[in-house]
């Protein structure tokens, strides 16, 4: 990939230096064999656990029913698990609805909270110049978390939260048929492909989500590139892997 000034420019914000003789290493895009044998419940299901009293909302709604309105509507309006109790916004999700790129992080942190959208923190501006970086502007894409609340003290996701949240992700998924997803993080990565794989294994490869046949590659979360700035070289290997996947999908 060469390199448009602007790019430069956008990867220097990024903390990425580019080295003129070192060229993106060719990549093998390999189908990871990441469907899971665990069956578990349909993830594009409509029905929660029936014995949890936490999915009492949930069981009974027709999630796949609903369209971008209504599905946004029972975000905001949701109490199926305690994370409502804390929240000040349920965060839905940001973007264009006919986006070729999903990008899915973890869950809203105390900025996300307090305005409603995902990633509009540091990790956010963050997210945002590595979507620069590959000529992608935030309002093209569509972002959003596997949990829509923020967790006390933003604590990983309990397995029940996302279990009962993810359905509205998957909901998300099938309106705006993604031609590629991102996962941003090993929370994202892990719980949509459903393994328990180290995120430095599941990144470089070509995955696809198990329901919906999408491909989907892992990357790291923003948030651990600003704790760990040497890391954002290979984010940005990661990010023109995105940009390839995206080119080859048009
Ligand atoms: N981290 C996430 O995973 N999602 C957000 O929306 C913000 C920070």
């Amino acid at each position: 990939m060469t390199l448009t000034p602007q790019q430069q420019a956008y990867l220097t914000t990024m903390g990425v230096t580019v080295w003129k003789d070192q060229s993106a290493p060719e990549r093998q895009i390999q189908e990871s064999q990441t469907r899971s044998a665990e069956a578990g419940p349909p993830a594009i299901s409509l029905t929660g656990d029936p014995g949890s009293a936490s999915t009492v909302n949930a069981r009974n709604l027709d999630i796949k029913a609903l369209d971008w309105s209504d599905l946004a509507d029972q975000v905001r309006t949701c109490t199926a698990c305690d994370l409502h109790t804390g929240r000040t916004h349920a965060v839905f999700g940001v973007g264009s609805q006919q986006a070729d790129l999903l990008i899915v992080g973890e869950a809203p942190g105390a900025d996300e909270d307090r305005q409603g959208e995902p990633f509009v923190g540091r990790a956010g501006q963050l997210l945002n110049e590595m979507l620069k970086a590959i000529g992608l502007q935030r309002q093209t894409v569509y972002i959003a978390n596997i949990l829509k609340c923020r967790p006390p003290n933003n604590r990983d996701p309990k397995p029940e939260e996302a279990e009962i949240c993810v359905r509205y992700l998957y909901r998300q998924i099938e309106l705006l048929q993604p031609k590629l997803i991102v996962a941003v993080g090993r929370i994202a990565a892990q719980r949509l492909l459903k393994t328990d794989t180290a995120l430095s294994k599941l990144r470089n490869k070509l995955h696809v989500l198990p329901e919906t046949q999408t491909p989907f590659i892992v990357t790291y979360h923003p948030a651990y590139l600003l704790r760990s700035p040497l890391e954002k070289r290979k984010a940005w290997q990661d990010l023109l892997f995105v940009k390839k996947t995206l080119d080859l999908t048009n």
